[in-house]
């Protein structure tokens, strides 16, 4: 089925009522008018009937002695035989000329005796019954000489004249151009006011389309007026405000809470001291970089070293100097190896990194460079007579299986390169003499 409008449905409401409250009032109107017009009909005709019968019964002295020289419609036609035209001021209504009643009795009563006898019948009524007890609820009572003596009975309805019926069909005509207008003027209304809704209501279904979910605030809808529509209109712009407000808000506290998350993990990932990575990171990335390397049948090296009699430092200078060591030694290997490896401070006064791409005789050469660089440091800066030298394991072995197994084998280089003297490198140089200069790292 066709989708019904509003606007449509309001007008099709509008004309409904319209047509059923008017229908109803020109309804109503109609039968009053019926009603009263039959009323002053029959009032009229009993008056001309009360006339007849009290000139009558009065004439002959009562309606037995009457009836005895004429039948009362003999007497009523010759009553009202046209006679010398009359002085308009002596005429009484119903015998004017051209009067309904001259023309044609518009009503027929049965007249019944006080006793109830029906002495003149109309039709289908018989003469010399008993009138029903109901019949005088609608009597007309008769007084001759005072004296209630009569009743005229309406029965039936008012024959209406040739005016009346034509006086009637202008009155009903008005009534159904009447309703008819009204019809068409609530329609009209109704059409007009589910145009100006429909179009209010319209606005705000394309307002909320338009709400965009990246809390940018809604274009606010005009309030035209304070009724339920225009407080339908402040609602929307009060709530784009709040959702728009309430959108900033939350993006600020996303974009902190995401800050302060990546801020908790990159301090989860760092040592403290050093802020190199710590040991949990070098154990989960060298875990990856162990893995692709095996896939891709690419050489790696993992180096352990370890600062040679540290705990001397420690107590021959200060716990302090001892932290500034370990931090420059630290910046060191930070600072010399490729942005594709990964350092990392393994625990106390010991550091571990992984030469990614590397063979042995590189990162040998590497830790060669590294080695001699802790050694050659100023360290006199940080306390008169201050020497620092580390020993270095390193493990090229992929084939042991995994990456710990390859930093045990590391750190087994790492007791050799102590028990050999320390400050040196293990697996030392078997063939090849190292270089004094290294080119500095990528
Ligand atoms: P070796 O040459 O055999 O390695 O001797 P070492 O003295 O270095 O070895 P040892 O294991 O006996 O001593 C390591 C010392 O490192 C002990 C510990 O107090 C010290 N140390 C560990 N962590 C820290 C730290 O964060 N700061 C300082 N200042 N000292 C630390
Ligand atoms: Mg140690
Ligand atoms: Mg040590």
């Amino acid at each position: 089925m066709a989708r019904m409008t509003l606007r449509l449905k309001l007008g099709l409401s509008f004309l409904l009522v319209g047509l059923v409250s008017a229908s109803a009032v020109g309804g109503a109107a109609w039968w009053m008018l019926m009603r009263d017009f039959q009323a002053s009909v029959e009032e009229k005709a009993f008056k001309n009937f009360r006339g007849d019968v009290e000139a009558y019964v009065t004439q002959f002295g009562s309606w037995e002695a009457a009836e005895r020289v004429y039948a009362f419609p003999d007497f009523v036609r010759q009553r009202h035989l046209p006679r010398a035209p009359l002085s308009a001021a002596e005429q009484p209504d119903d015998e004017r000329p051209g009067s309904p009643r001259r023309r044609r009795p518009p009503f027929k009563f049965t007249l019944i005796h006080a006793d109830g006898r029906v002495i003149q019948a109309a039709e289908g009524v018989a003469r010399g019954q008993i009138a029903p007890p109901e019949w005088r609820k609608n009597a007309y009572p008769i007084k001759i000489d005072g004296k209630v003596a009569l009743y005229a009975i309406p029965l039936g309805r008012a024959e209406l004249s040739a005016d009346d019926r034509i006086y009637l069909g202008l009155m009903r005509r008005a009534l159904f151009v009447g309703l008819a207008v009204a019809v068409v003027v609530a329609a009209a209304f109704g059409f007009v006011f589910g145009n100006r809704l429909a179009a209010s209501l319209g606005e705000l279904t394309k307002a909320i389309r338009g709400l965009r979910t990246d809390g940018e605030l809604p274009e606010s809808l005009p309030v035209r007026s304070k009724d339920e529509i225009g407080q339908l209109a402040e609602a929307f712009n009060h709530m784009g405000q709040s959702l728009s407000d309430a959108h900033r808000e939350l993006r600020t506290s996303n974009e902190t809470i995401l800050a302060q998350s990546e801020q908790l993990r990159e301090q989860a990932r760092r040592d403290h001291l050093t802020a190199l990575h710590n040991r949990r990171y070098l154990d989960e990335q060298g875990q990856t970089m162990y893995a692709h390397t095996v896939r891709h049948h690419r050489p790696m090296c993992v180096m352990l070293t370890d600062l040679d009699h540290f705990k001397r430092i420690n107590d021959q200078y200060s716990h302090g100097t001892g932290d500034e060591v370990l931090k420059r030694v630290a910046q060191i290997l930070e600072n010399n190896v490729r942005s594709s490896d990964l350092v990392a401070r393994y625990g106390g006064e010991e550091f571990a990194a992984i030469f990614a791409e590397s063979s042995l005789a590189q990162a040998r050469e590497r830790c060669e460079t590294l080695r001699r660089m802790v050694e050659n440091e100023p360290w006199e800066d940080l306390a008169p007579g201050l020497k620092v030298t580390l020993s270095i394991g390193l493990c090229d072995n992929l084939a042991l299986g995994s990456l710990s197994a390859m930093l045990s084998e590391a750190d087994d280089q790492l007791y050799r390169a102590k028990d050999n003297g320390r400050n040196r490198v293990e697996p030392g140089v078997v063939n090849c003499v190292v270089q004094a200069d290294v080119a500095v790292p990528e």
